[in-house]
């Protein structure tokens, strides 16, 4: 393929993360003729992630999970309130797997390669081309710096975070702002003891907005990471780096083994997802959970949903924003009504105290938790209130 650049393609895709290879692997697969670009030279590396994923994904996500991808097997979640207190659940929805996504984003390449997409790593798409006003192409720089252009009736932006030919197409809400981003910092460490489970720290100290985690990768080593609600005069890494110090007998043998950082949105999900000839998916749709940051499954589920709709699309020849319309629609009943409740209870999260984090792990049981993690928090919210009706003001939005 890279010895015999063709110029014109059913879709041009940006981004070969999790989202773009979903979808060119079912596009191809239907027939379509797929270019994925990636500015990348290693698929999936550098990792920013916690790499962690539900294992109720899987049959969603139409693909079974490859097997070297699994580091390790996790069989649900312990939440630590600030003075240690800690729950547990070990629900369906809590059980996963910690993933090393230097060998999923490539298995998820590769998968779509089989299926007869062109892959183009280490190509940057520069600019949107339009065709009397709509998209048609982009153009991008090669890794032999070469500047090509690329047609296709078809532009799918799945570039993350960085979103910067979907701005150009109009999505001007694809811009991340400071408000609804976490700005994160994780070591991979050996050394570390771990149960299988999944461990979230909530204290202010050491996580302004959002929380500490721990995912093992084996039972002795894991990422260490930590989320703070955007914010120019915070650094994440001396958060993590005091959790870390907090805690002598856990990391007193722990040796870095890698470094990983970057930006994860936790706002709500673009405020359109297609227009004539365009579609975004992905962390670049912000379909991400406001709680916790994930995003990996919720970028495959939009790649899958969005390429049935642009098979169907193709067969009919009607690339407009009506006939892409339907991968918006299925979308958001399938997801939106969730997450904005993982975003009202984020809302209230922020508010938390200290204080209110132990007062609150104090008053619930696994069950409770569950609820929560559920969004069903009407009998959680009473229970708390019956006992500490002061916080009435902060937990009213979850009513
Ligand atoms: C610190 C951190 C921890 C996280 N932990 C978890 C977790 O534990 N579990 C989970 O599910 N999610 C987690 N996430 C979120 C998850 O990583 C993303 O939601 C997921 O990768 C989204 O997939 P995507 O395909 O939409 O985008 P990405 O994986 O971000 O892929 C986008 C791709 O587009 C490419 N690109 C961008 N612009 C261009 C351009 N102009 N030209 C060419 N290529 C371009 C990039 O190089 C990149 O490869 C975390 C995020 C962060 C930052």
């Amino acid at each position: 393929m890279v010895f015999a650049m063709q110029q014109t393609y059913d879709v041009i895709i940006i981004g070969a993360g999790p989202a773009g290879t979903s979808f060119a692997r079912v596009a191809a697969h239907g027939g379509l003729d797929v270019l994925v670009i990636d500015k990348r030279k290693e698929l999936g590396s550098p990792v920013r992630c916690g790499e962690g994923i539900g294992a109720h994904w899987e049959g969603k996500i139409k693909l079974p999970l490859h097997g070297g991808a699994i580091a390790y097997k996790i069989d649900g979640a312990k939440c630590f309130a600030p003075n240690g207190k800690t729950l547990k659940t070990q629900t369906p929805e809590t059980k996963g797997y910690v993933l090393e996504r230097k060998i999923f984003d490539k298995y998820l390449a590769i998968e779509a390669a089989r299926a007869g997409a062109h892959i183009l790593p280490k190509t940057i798409a520069t600019e949107l081309v339009k065709e009397n006003g709509k998209p048609a192409g982009v153009k991008a720089r090669t890794f032999d710096d070469e500047v090509l252009e690329f047609r296709a009736p078809l532009v799918v932006s799945a570039e993350g975070m960085e979103a910067k030919i979907a701005r150009e197409a109009g999505f001007a809400d694809a811009v991340a702002g400071l408000y609804d981003t976490d700005t994160c910092f994780e070591y991979e460490m050996a050394n570390v003891e771990c149960e299988p489970l999944i461990e979230i720290w909530f204290s202010n100290l050491y996580a302004k907005r959002g929380y500490v985690w721990v995912f093992p990768k084996a039972k002795d080593v894991a990422n260490v990471g930590v989320g703070i609600g955007g914010d120019l005069n915070e650094h994440p890494k001396e958060r993590l780096d005091k959790f870390i110090k907090a805690h002598p007998e856990r990391f007193k043998n722990a040796e870095v083994v890698e470094v990983k950082a970057g930006n994860i949105w936790v706002g709500p999900p673009l405020k359109e997802l297609v227009k004539d000839n365009f579609m975004v998916i992905g962390t670049a749709a912000h379909q991400v959970d406001p709680i916790h940051g994930g995003g990996m499954a919720l970028a495959i589920e939009a790649g899958v949903i969005a390429a049935e709709t642009a098979l169907k699309a193709a067969r009919a020849k009607d690339f407009s924003k009506r006939a892409l319309g339907e991968y918006e629609t299925r979308w958001r009943a399938a997801e939106e009504g969730k997450l904005a409740k993982r975003l009202r209870l984020r809302k209230v999260l922020e508010l938390f105290t200290d204080e209110d984090f132990n007062r609150v792990f104090e008053l619930l049981d696994e069950k409770d938790l569950e609820r929560v993690l559920n969004g069903d928090f009407k009998p959680v919210v009473s229970k708390v209130l019956l006992k500490r009706p002061s916080l009435l003001k902060v937990l009213k939005a979850l009513i």
